[in-house]
């Protein structure tokens, strides 16, 4: 009997194409079928329109049913997850479906096979055990978001591993899925795993090889994968019998993907866990606000671990107030903290120094005319660079050798480096520390993972002394021998009036803190700050958490502002200024909104990153009552305003970043 289906195609359309098949196929069998001149796969999504004579309807290839079908609730969470995003099902289809070739085995071997007897798990201290205790009696018993809250150092993962021990020994089929914010920093993490279980989990991210990929692909949509650890894009995968996720470091920005499907990978784990009725862990020690606000309202439920394991005490956090504080001349690092380098360099312990700025210096400019060196196509200044050399733009992959003089006036030798970058703070510290072994850790020092984990080794080892680098220095990483932190401008996030300026600055620099003395030396960080007085800066002094998240919580509630409101971007770009502009006033004087009582309308105005990549920028931002069906209105919205082909218009949902 012949049966006409809808097939969705993994592509940017919201609506599937029918097809005949020979034989009857389950909802959700994964196909392929041909598609303009080639052949793609999809999957089963309903039954056919047969609007269409059959004879004009082209049949189904192959049914790959080696593969289960994608479940009800997994093909109802591909739909909402593209309803809820304001972006296309097949689009969603795209993440679950990543490979072309699914049959094809190549010569990548996985090794899957779990042998439980083999688990070395830690000795778990009376408070890890009773919160392990709570999370492994929520494996196999539907939806609960558990936040698992410990400072630093608490053994967060030793709780969380029990955990996934528990869920693979309850039941052979059952998967387990972590996800960290930057899986290829992972490296400690995957170790240690490891040491553990006796296996290594199946790695999932965007820098595996396509072959790897596939193969890892075809495990977890069978079933053999039973751990996976993956960035945000492992959270769409075909698990064939999920039954726990957990999302380390569930505060992380980077959990938000902003390019293409801009979607909040936490926020996603945790509606894939209420649809397929599954446990959600998430981790921090630094909760997003969000997260906290849910605990607080008894939606999630918290466990805390409030003392650090193995007796290790919480760093001892110092203020050096800039306005006061002696400083050399067109140097970065202050007197008192240079002494507290030095100091602990001749105890032989190690030091960090942390600043959030690639390169050597954020902006050159000429000291005749004033000219400052800008990227073409960015609202950007170009990035000092010495090791290159060259000037570089952070935005797109302009850049230029670094001249000799001045372009605009042609004064020779005029040119200046302004601020400081880690390369810049390099230098600084080989000047006044000559025999330091000094390290610069930063996302473009690493050309490749592997030249990640040799600097971590070689800090793990002891052959550093003093180990330089931005954010991807503040992520999980555990040396044993560091004592002193310093942060060379604790201000530097607070600027740009971002709604989570202060949140977010407090996370980061509570991580950084969390990073020294986590053995038996005490740790010390010191804090460079024109701003001591700020609540960040309070809060980070006096420990005190709690009220540092109250204050944020109460000021949010006041300006109605998320997790008490709802936002969403309309970010429209385009070449043309004139339309992009044009666009913005149109959706801006659109009767959706104006004069609407269910949401309030800000701008348009030009974004603060005016020029992106060549293309003219601006932004509208919408916000509403949580009770408001932001989708439907986006959506009429849309439809009211129709957008000329010359631009592009982006919907954020609950956006993150407001550049
Ligand atoms: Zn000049
Ligand atoms: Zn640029």
């Amino acid at each position: 009997v012949k049966q006409v289906v809808e097939i969705l195609l993994p592509n940017a359309l919201n609506h599937g194409f029918d097809y005949v098949a020979a034989q009857p196929l389950p909802l959700g069998a994964i196909v392929s079928v041909p598609f303009g001149k080639g052949e793609t796969l999809g999957v089963v999504w309903g039954e056919g329109k047969a609007n269409l004579p059959p004879g004009k309807l082209k049949p189904i290839n192959i049914h790959h049913d080696q593969f289960p079908p994608l479940s009800e609730a997994f093909r109802s969470f591909i739909s909402w997850a593209a309803w809820y995003n304001a972006a296309a099902s097949g689009a969603i289809l795209k993440m679950v479906l990543p490979i072309s070739e699914i049959d094809k085995t190549g010569r990548v071997q996985l090794h899957t096979a779990v042998d439980i007897s083999q688990l070395q798990l830690a000795p778990l201290s009376q408070a890890q055990e009773q919160a392990a205790q709570h999370m492994n009696n929520g494996i196999g018993k539907g939806f609960a978001v558990t936040l698992l809250d410990g400072v630093t150092g608490s053994g967060k993962t030793e709780v969380y591993f029990d955990t996934i021990a528990h869920a693979l020994k309850k039941d052979p089929g059952n998967q387990v899925l972590v996800l960290l914010p930057e899986i290829g920093l992972s490296v400690q993490f995957l170790a240690r795993f490891e040491k553990r279980f006796g296996f290594a989990p199946v790695v999932w991210h965007s820098e595996i090889t396509p072959a790897k990929k596939r193969a890892s692909w075809q495990a977890i949509a069978r079933g053999e994968a039973r751990v996976v650890v993956g960035a945000r894009s492992a959270l769409f995968l075909p698990y064939k019998q999920l039954s726990l996720i957990v999302v380390d470091e569930e505060h992380d920005a980077s959990y938000k993907q902003e390019d293409g499907i801009i979607y909040h990978a936490r926020d996603m784990a945790v509606a894939r866990g209420r649809m397929e009725k599954l446990p959600v862990v998430l981790v921090s020690a630094t909760p997003s606000l969000e997260s906290y606000h849910n605990a607080r309202q008894q939606r999630y439920h918290e466990l805390s671990l409030p003392v650090r394991h193995n007796e290790a005490s919480m760093p001892t956090i110092h203020m050096i107030d800039m306005r006061k504080a002696l400083i050399e001349k067109q140097s970065f690092i202050s007197r008192p903290l240079r002494e507290q380098l030095a100091n602990a360099i001749a105890k032989g312990q190690q030091t960090m120094l942390f600043l959030n700025r690639r390169g050597y210096a954020p902006l050159m400019l000429c000291r005749v005319c004033g000219h400052r060196f800008q990227c073409p196509d960015c609202s950007a200044w170009l990035v000092l660079h010495k090791s290159r050399p060259r000037l570089e733009c952070h935005h797109c992959n302009y850049f230029i050798p670094v001249p000799s003089a001045c372009p605009s006036c042609g004064a020779e030798d005029s040119l200046h480096a302004c601020g400081p970058g880690v390369e810049r703070l390099f230098d600084e510290v080989k000047e006044f520390l000559p025999t330091a072994r000094v390290a610069v850790m930063a996302s473009d020092s690493m050309t490749s993972y592997r030249e990640l984990q040799d600097t971590i080794d070689a800090m793990g080892r002891g052959e550093v002394d003093v180990l330089i680098g931005t954010q991807m220095m503040a992520k999980g990483h555990h040396f044993a021998g560091l004592a002193v932190v310093g942060v060379v401008d604790a201000d530097l996030g607070l600027a740009g009036g971002d709604l989570r300026a202060a949140e977010r600055t407090y996370q980061l620099l509570h991580q950084l803190s969390g990073r020294a003395g986590r053995e038996v030396v005490q740790g010390h960080v010191f804090l460079q700050s024109f701003l001591p007085e700020h609540p960040v800066m309070a809060a980070l002094l006096s420990g005190d958490r709690e009220a540092f998240m109250q204050a944020e919580l109460t000021a949010r509630q006041h300006a109605h502002m998320p997790p008490f409101s709802r936002l969403a971007a309309i970010i429209i770009e385009g070449e043309k200024e004139d339309s992009v502009a044009k666009t913005a006033r149109a959706f801006a004087g659109s009767p959706v909104v104006v004069g609407s009582k269910q949401v309030e309308l800000y701008g348009p105005a030009p974004a603060p990153l005016f020029m992106l990549r060549g293309k003219f920028r601006y932004r509208l931002l919408l916000k509403a009552g949580r009770n408001v069906n932001l989708q439907a209105l986006l959506a009429q919205w849309m439809e009211a305003v129709k957008p000329p082909s010359s631009v592009r218009v982006k919907l954020d949902i609950d956006p993150q970043s407001f550049l």
